[in-house]
């Protein structure tokens, strides 16, 4: 079901709840401004999630109040993780989906990292 971006943010939602350590994932790597993790259920042969450590709701809130450090730690995490992940040679593709024509439905920013395999063109 796919989230409303201008919702306040909810400290329950699973991938806070991740961070905090109550919910198990499989990470992949974590720093003072982001945590990577394996979606679970992947779209393509690699498919990793970037999360920001701070409470944003979706790329909207992100790029209108998170501060310089944080926009830029989340950055330059995802680059470090393509790179760990060995897909800067073949390409990559990053995502944010944002609200209901975006299909969004963890309400914590997540960048999606897909790679592994050829992407096409097709944006949905
Ligand atoms: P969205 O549609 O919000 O951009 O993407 C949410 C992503 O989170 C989906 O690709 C979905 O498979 C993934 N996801 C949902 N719940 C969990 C979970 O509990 N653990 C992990 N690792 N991924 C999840």
């Amino acid at each position: 079901m796919p989230i409303d971006p201008t919702q306040p943010y909810d400290d329950a939602n699973i991938f806070a709840r991740i961070l905090r350590g109550e919910l198990p994932s499989n990470k992949v790597y974590e720093d003072d401004w982001a945590f990577a993790f394996h979606d679970i259920a992947p779209q393509a042969p690699v498919h990793i999630l970037v999360i920001p450590r701070g409470a944003y709701v979706s790329w909207d809130d992100f790029s209108a109040q998170a501060s310089d450090p944080e926009i830029a730690g989340l950055a330059r995490a995802i680059g470090h993780v393509a790179r760990e992940a060995g897909l800067v040679e073949t390409g990559y593709r990053v995502l944010y989906n944002v609200g209901t024509h975006g299909g969004q439905e963890v309400p914590h920013l997540h960048a999606h990292i897909f790679g592994g395999r050829p992407l096409g063109r097709m944006i949905g």
